[in-house]
């Protein structure tokens, strides 16, 4: 069957919540993803980070098929035998003390937020049902309603309402703003280290630092969002640990399930995971033990490949290479290890077409925000194939240049 007609398909059959780039993909390997015509393509985005290990990298396969022989799903009403491990590794490897495992990133935040607000009720004796938490213009959470709810993109909120109450908004980047947004009611501060969505914002040096020393003052809660960030995205295991910061807790999603399946997690300090009591918060799927077998094996692979540090040194390969393009069409550079934006002069080039141009010459990527490409390739990317994409992407720039002046004229 030809790829239109896989394309046509998906498109009569299923809702129209995506703007997938008009490619079938079939199989992959590593860095490397292949077409249903056999094409190869460098994949320069990593399924939004989720396959940061590459694909179907052997080791989490053997953990996955190895655990399948042996035991699937039985719910957490019964312990099963590597939960334990999983939650004492992923804790240590976090710097935190305790994690509750879910799937979607999305319900890793919705953990946070129900812990955040008991935490208010029951250690800031703030007023019952009148907790508030701090989150940042340009925040991407995830897509529950409560999480959209407190987003400012339109696309994601319109029609969605109505929508929970207590959240307040500052701008992102400036710790100043949340000082001043804290009141008797704020419970915690959920914001992410790196705003991916937004368009691999980077904050300032020291703000990660300054809003610990913030919380502190206050008593209130710092949760970081690392569920893009983390897992070596940023050139660190977790973005905290560039400012030597520790959050009372993080949220982690996407690389922990090795590409492989959802897993997701709430990690936090005792204190802070203390607020759970059973029957408070729960899921059917979360912490199962294929997904515990894939993430214990993720968090080990971080370790024994040194992936943090090799996203830190490609990363400033990647950077280096963006910055010889010297395209007209690019405003500015951002990022840190291997996740880069690079925001686009709408006037001179669209991101969407770029993407395009991308395709054709054997590299996948997608924009953020119309005007921002990301660049988060596999971690386990070798350096050849990550120039010859930033090579594509002059080609491409170029291409989409023309493009955009032929439409003007
Ligand atoms: N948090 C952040 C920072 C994200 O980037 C995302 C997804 O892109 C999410 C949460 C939601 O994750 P999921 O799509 O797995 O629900």
């Amino acid at each position: 069957m030809s790829g239109q007609h896989l394309i046509d398909r998906e498109r009569l059959f299923g809702a129209q919540n995506y703007a997938a780039l008009p490619v079938v993909l079939a199989h992959g390997r590593g860095a490397h993803l292949y077409d249903v015509d056999g094409r190869r393509y460098v994949d320069m985005m990593s399924a939004y980070s989720a396959a940061s290990f590459g694909h179907l990298h052997p080791r989490l396969v053997k953990a996955m098929r190895d655990q399948l022989e042996r035991l699937d799903i039985v719910s957490r009403a019964f312990h099963s035998d590597n939960l334990g491990a999983f939650y004492e590794e992923l804790a240590g490897y976090a710097g935190l003390d305790a994690c509750l495992v879910m799937n979607t990133g999305a319900e890793a935040v919705e953990t946070a937020i129900k812990a955040a607000r008991r935490y208010g009720y029951d250690e800031l004796a703030i007023p019952q049902d009148t907790a508030e938490i701090i989150v940042a213009h340009g925040n991407f959470h995830g897509r529950t309603t409560t999480i959209v709810g407190f987003s400012d993109d339109p696309a994601a909120r319109r029609g969605f309402g109505p929508f929970a109450p207590g959240f307040s908004h500052v701008p992102f980047g400036e710790a100043a703003a949340v000082e001043r947004a804290i009141t008797p009611a704020t419970a915690a501060v959920l914001i992410e280290p790196i705003q991916g969505e937004g368009g691999v914002i980077v904050p300032p040096a020291g703000y990660l630092a300054e809003l610990r020393r913030i919380c502190d003052r206050h008593g209130i809660l710092l949760i970081l969002d690392e569920v893009q960030s983390g897992f070596g995205r940023t050139g660190r295991d977790f973005a905290f640990m560039h400012e030597d910061v520790r959050p009372d807790a993080i949220t982690v999603g996407k690389a922990l399930g090795g590409g492989l399946l959802p897993v997701s997690a709430f990690i936090a300090t005792r204190r802070l995971m203390n607020v759970f009591t059973p029957g408070s918060h729960g899921s059917t799927f979360g912490g199962n033990p294929i997904a515990t077998a894939v993430g214990r094996e993720a968090v080990a692979l971080m370790r024994d490949e040194a992936l943090a540090e090799r996203s830190r040194r490609l990363g400033e390969v990647q950077l280096g290479a963006l910055r010889e393009l010297r395209s007209p069409a690019v405003l500015a550079l951002r990022g840190k290890g291997l996740w880069a934006g690079v925001e686009l002069d709408p006037g001179a080039a669209k991101a969407k077409d770029v993407c395009l141009a991308l395709l054709r010459r054997g590299v996948l990527a997608k924009e953020t925000h119309e005007s921002v490409l990301r660049l988060a390739p596999p971690l386990v990317i070798e350096e050849a194939d990550l120039l010859a994409a930033v090579r594509a992407l002059g080609e491409a720039l170029d291409e989409a240049c023309l493009e955009r002046a032929r439409a003007a004229d």
